[in-house]
């Protein structure tokens, strides 16, 4: 067996159990072993029977006295053991698993770790773990040490796993290869491989397992950056990179042609994009401003530097109509200054002179001719992906690329997994701008706010009302379903009013019309699931109220309340919490003092990790197997010393172990496009 071998031809792993692996991603032996616990159970102490209390998680080792099982009046299996260590007898028992009184005979000594519990009057251990103590004294794999617990998901336990990985570890524990330079092992006081691996499933002691944890954090880290940075250096060396001359005066004769000053930010990114241009390098740099921040002139004053130097430059948003705002404001600012701008969507030829092309992202791979393409502007496509760029070279053309989102990405996010984007942040909203007023609401003012909600809407405005879930759920019994919600508010709450509902269940065409409907004024309030969180302009919906709101991220918040303050009109954001802990009262309490998509993405990932800050995974976000995106401190470390092991040897022929590695790793820096 080979590290590469596929997981099916593991002993004891089957066809059945291989393609659950594979929902988790788990293809080859090395996938599995890289599969680590979460946390680990201690049950490192036996105790004597005779000291145990109720209540408590128990180790006991003794003899099996006897076993049995019965069927109950319910046709269920009740399986019984008495258990002597010597100091007392315990009671142990298990529901439906009848098949125990196979593998624990009378006499047999045998680990038992569980809650006690009272059953019959009884002392008991309830459903306890068991493992046969071994012949040869070495320790178990389920008892008597810290016992790994994995994310129980896919149908596969922590029980299956710790009895597969075990035999492997043996196996492979001192075949595994350490690929890391040993100087970085070394300096940075690093397990080596083997020892990691071995002791993150299965630690000798607690201390042992924070440095596995560490080492393959780092491990984890180190190869996202140094792949992020080979990507970046090899655009960066593409053939056909212009140097763009920067026209200072012409510049400023724009600026001074708009009815507004840049703010400092604005300033800012407009300077580093320009500095890119200038140079032969081809730029890749991603711009990212809240809605509404103003990244549209900064990048048609990038284009307009492009015309200047009598190249084209295209710009591309995800939608026909969003492509056509950008072609009026595009127009409207550079026009006067000689500038062609064309527009191409799907109904409209383009013009074929033109100095600036504003369609949709399948402008690219359509027949359109450049001429000499000197920059791309991308609108919320997140990152530009590395096919696309790939594609491009082949066409011979190294443009310039500016990636827009108003996805608020993290520094130390954007650093580790788009490490091959240079990052501009508009961290700063052009002055005049109404705050929208947002309150944290409990369970006290709840009233108060409905009766806030109807003045508002009976002088003519508009109101969503946001449920975490669409139906109603048994589990999360504390979390409004905007079906249920939707029948209680117009029954009782709102019954002179007209309510609409909107989930993701419904089709496409559907969402579009009780969307158009609510912007036609045939409803007065919205009741919807998170779906209405992007694109939605609706500038008569002043009120935004989200109901459980404990159960979003801050930037997620954020994205919802930026449905409303559209209009001119005052705008409102009540955030409802029922149950809740006084920690996620604080934290909601941010969003009254925060209004920046930025920020509060900030906070999210300080406070709750990188998986909450956007609710699911579709922004592209891929888990970490182990890694935390909020220790800056490795992410900075790793990032240091991947540049200086290119920036000495940038094919790794020093490292082939290391090469190797990374050209094997299914990258979880995926192209989120
Ligand atoms: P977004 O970042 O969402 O793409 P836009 O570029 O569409 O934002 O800008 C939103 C609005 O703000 C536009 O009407 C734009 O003219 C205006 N704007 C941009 N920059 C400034 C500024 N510095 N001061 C005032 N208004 C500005
Ligand atoms: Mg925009």
């Amino acid at each position: 067996m080979e590290i590469t071998t596929p997981v099916n031809r593991v002993p004891r792993v089957g066809p059945a159990y291989a393609r659950r692996l594979e929902k988790l991603g788990i293809k080859t032996v090395e996938d599995l072993l890289y599969h680590f616990p979460f946390r680990y159970e201690d049950l490192t102490k036996v105790q004597s029977i005779s000291e145990i209390q109720y209540g408590q998680l128990a180790v006991i080792k003794g003899s099996v006295w006897q076993i049995k099982s019965l069927r109950t009046r319910y046709g269920k299996f009740l399986t019984l053991a008495t258990v002597n260590d010597g100091s007392g007898t315990i009671q142990a028992v298990w529901f439906n698993q009848p098949y125990i009184t196979k593998n624990l005979k009378n006499g047999l000594r045998v680990v038992f770790a569980g809650k006690v519990d009272d059953f019959n009057h009884l002392p008991t251990l309830m459903s306890p773990e068991y493992e046969v103590v071994r012949e040869d004294g070495r320790k178990g794999i389920h008892t008597e040490r810290l016992v790994p617990v994995y994310p129980e998901t896919a149908g596969i336990s922590s029980k299956w796993l710790r009895s597969r990985l075990k035999p492997l570890l043996d196996i492979f524990s001192d075949r595994l290869i350490d690929f890391l330079p040993p100087e970085i092992t070394r300096t940075k006081k690093l397990l080596d491989l083997s020892e990691s691996i071995r002791q993150i499933h299965f630690p000798d002691n607690v201390d042992l397992a924070r440095k596995a944890r560490e080492r393959l954090a780092f491990e984890e880290l180190f190869l996202i950056q140094l792949n992020a940075l080979r990507r970046k250096e090899e655009w960066k060396k593409s053939q056909g990179g212009k140097a763009f001359k920067v026209d200072e005066k012409m510049v400023s004769e724009l600026l001074e042609s708009l009815p507004f000053e840049l703010t400092t930010a604005q300033d800012r990114c407009v300077k580093e994009i320009l500095t890119d241009i200038s140079r032969k390098e081809p730029m890749n740099r991603l711009l990212e401003g809240d809605v509404g921040s103003g990244k549209t002139i900064v990048a048609a004053i990038a284009m307009y530097v492009i015309y200047l130097n009598g190249f084209q430059s295209t710009m591309m948003a995800p939608t026909e109509i969003l492509a056509q705002q950008h072609f009026k404001t595009v127009s409207s600012l550079l026009s006067s200054f000689g500038v062609k701008v064309g527009l191409q969507t799907g109904s409209k030829k383009w013009k074929e002179d033109f100095d600036i092309l504003v369609g949709t992202h399948a402008l690219l791979s359509s027949k359109v001719e450049f001429k000499n393409l000197g920059l791309i502007v991308i609108d919320e496509q997140h990152r530009f992906g590395v096919a696309q760029r790939a594609d491009l070279r082949q066409k011979g053309q190294t443009p310039h690329i500016l990636t827009m989102t108003a996805t608020p990405i993290p520094r130390t996010m954007a650093l580790t997994l788009y490490g091959d984007l240079n990052l501009s942040v508009i961290d700063e909203m052009p002055q005049g701008r109404i705050k929208i007023k947002t309150y944290v609401i409990t369970k006290e003012k709840r009233e108060d706010a409905y009766s806030f909600l109807k003045n508002k809407v009976k002088s003519g405005q508009q109101a969503f009302i946001i449920c975490p879930l669409i139906e109603p759920s048994e589990t999360l019994s504390t979390a409004r379903s905007a079906k249920k919600e939707f029948g209680r508010l117009q029954n009782e709450i709102f019954p002179d009013l007209k309510l609409g509902l909107l989930h993701g269940q419904l089709k496409a065409k559907e969402k579009d019309e009780v969307l158009s409907q609510f912007r036609d004024k045939k409803f007065d309030i919205l009741v919807a699931t998170p779906v209405v969180e992007v694109g939605i302009d609706i500038p008569n919906a002043t009120i935004m109220m989200v109901e459980t709101s404990d159960r979003f991220g801050l930037a997620q918040l954020h994205q919802l309340r930026g449905r409303v303050g559209r209009g001119t009109q005052e705008s409102f954001c009540l955030l409802f919490i029922e149950n809740y802990s006084p920690e996620a009262y604080k934290r909601l309490k941010v969003m009254e003092r925060h209004h920046l998509g930025i920020e509060l993405a900030e906070i999210d990932l300080q406070t709750r990790g990188p998986g909450e800050i956007y609710g699911t995974a579709q922004h592209g976000i891929p888990n970490f197997k182990i890694a935390s995106l909020t220790d800056a401190r490795l992410i900075e470390d790793t990032r240091i010393i991947a540049e200086k092991i290119l920036e000495d040897d940038f094919e790794l022929q020093k490292a082939p172990l290391l090469k190797e590695r990374l050209n094997r790793i299914s990258s979880p820096n995926v192209s989120p496009d």
